[in-house]
């Protein structure tokens, strides 16, 4: 790990990533190098938990190619110097802003979109001039796999690696300084992450989770509603950071809701065979969501078959902020729904909680809706829709409070992984001798007079 860091930090030193066609042509050839391999690519994710070369294009590297053209045209934009205003004590002079990449950073993914989280973030690293060691997760194994043969034998790797492994190798990676640390996963090893990095005063970005509430108001288009939230929620099987996680609902719409969600369900279609479906990730996932359901308040679905980790989509009912299925992040086919009678309420519960990387809002009153986005805080989200958010890139993406640190996505992913050097260039041919000693009871008053201050 040690001679690995101090290899991409030579090759950063050498200025190569400075220059931005050389950037340029290092996406494009990932680009490449993702297409001329999308078989063998979708066999690996497809062997890992079942997932469709359809869903495999769309959430995976559907997002990533858009991130990549996306840099490709806006990067000279991007790293353009700024010119700022220069003001009135610093006359005459020139203000501007230079980004410049941070350096050697490091890339930790996370298992549930195992190409997205790992590459969408590297490119954003990549287009800000940065080397990558790329650490993805170790639980989609087949993936890991692929994605280090790949890369490895295609980039230099003083420039973009890829390191395969679980604790013990992201613990070393951890150990070693880094300019730049981004991180996908969960609120637990965010936070030692964020140790390991404080040692090095290195910057981090975390991509966390949490508990994100989807809610329904009196005057909610439900048909709509309920087929944009029941597509998000059994996406991938529930394990996507940014699913609704639960429900809040007017107890005055519960019949009618459970009715049109179930009804949703069916038309989906949910199978692995057809390709609508994942399996869970591992046997631990499966034992902890069966250990989440509450069979009493099963108002539809539940079928479990263990081994071969499929959870069919569930729809929880008449559940309280109490039970079992709220005191964590479900990250699965689970779809509680609580019933209000008062917004306020539910404001206030959800306010106890901490902060949630999204909030989907269903309401076709926009004073209802702008009460809720002015005081409740989350991380991102969407109003009549929900985890779409997430696929315009002009939109930060990231989490606040324990649901993330930092954002990206487009012009955000290049922000993140730069540094922004304010310069001010002075002219030589006028000085005035104001700022200088021997300092005097006249100078303090012109400059009292210059700043408005009698
Ligand atoms: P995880 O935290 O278990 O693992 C993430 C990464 O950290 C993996 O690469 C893993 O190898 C490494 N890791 C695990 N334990 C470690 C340790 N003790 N020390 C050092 N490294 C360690 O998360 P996960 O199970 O892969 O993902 C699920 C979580 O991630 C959920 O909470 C989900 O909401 C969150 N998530 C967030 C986003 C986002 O964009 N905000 C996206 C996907 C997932």
């Amino acid at each position: 790990m040690k001679e690995l860091s101090e290899k991409q930090r030579v090759f950063f030193n050498s200025n190569q990533t400075k220059d931005l066609s050389f950037r340029i042509k290092q996406l494009q050839r990932l680009k490449t190098l993702l297409l001329s391999n999308q078989n063998r690519l979708n066999e690996a994710i497809y062997a890992d938990f079942g997932k469709s070369p359809f869903e495999t294009f769309t959430n995976e590297f559907g997002l990533v190619f858009l991130d990549i053209d996306e840099a490709c045209s806006k990067l000279k934009q991007w790293a353009k110097r700024k010119r700022v205003r220069t003001n009135w004590i610093n006359f005459p002079a020139k203000s501007y802003i230079i980004p410049e990449p941070l350096g050697v950073s490091l890339v930790i993914g996370a298992w549930n979109y195992p190409y997205q989280l790992s590459l969408a973030p590297s490119v954003a690293a990549i287009a800000a001039g940065n080397t990558v060691i790329l650490k993805p997760s170790e639980l989609p194994s087949n993936t890991s796999k692929l994605l280090a043969e790949l890369i490895n034998n295609s980039f230099d790797p003083g420039f973009f690696h890829v390191v395969e492994g679980g604790i013990d190798q992201t613990t070393a990676l951890l150990a070693q300084r880094f300019d730049k640390i981004f991180f996908t996963g969960s609120t637990n090893v965010g936070r030692i992450v964020y140790q390991a990095a404080a040692k090095h005063l290195t910057p981090v970005t975390l991509e966390l989770g949490g508990k994100s509430p989807a809610i329904f108001t009196e005057n909610a288009k439900l048909s709509i509603g309920i087929k944009r939230l029941i597509w998000a929620k059994f996406l991938n099987a529930g394990q996507t950071c940014i699913a609704p996680d639960y429900v809040l609902l007017p107890l005055s719409m519960k019949d009618e809701f459970l009715q049109l969600a179930k009804k949703e369900i069916e038309q989906a279609s949910y199978s692995i065979e057809n390709g609508n479906y994942v399996r869970i990730i591992n046997d631990k996932n499966v034992e902890r969501l069966k250990s989440l359901i509450d069979q009493n308040k099963v108002y539809f679905g539940g079928e479990i078959m263990e081994e071969k980790r499929i959870i069919h989509p569930i729809l929880m009912q008449d559940v309280t902020f109490d039970d079992a299925v709220m005191q964590e992040e479900i990250f699965g086919p689970i779809l509680p729904i609580i019933t209000y009678e008062s917004l306020d309420e539910i404001i206030s519960e959800i306010k106890k909680r901490e902060k949630p990387l999204s909030c989907y809002i269903f309401t076709g009153d926009s004073a209802v809706k702008n009460k809720l986005l002015s005081e409740l805080s989350f991380g991102g989200g969407a109003v009549n829709e929900a985890i779409m958010h997430i696929s315009n890139s002009r939109l930060p993406f990231g989490g606040v409070g324990q649901s993330g640190v930092g954002s990206y996505h487009g012009e955000a992913g290049f922000r993140t992984f730069s540094h922004y050097k304010s310069i001010l260039e002075k002219a030589t041919w006028f000085e005035t001798k104001l700022k200088y000693s021997p300092y005097s009871e006249k100078k303090l008053q012109w400059i009292r007079r210059f700043m408005g201050i009698s």
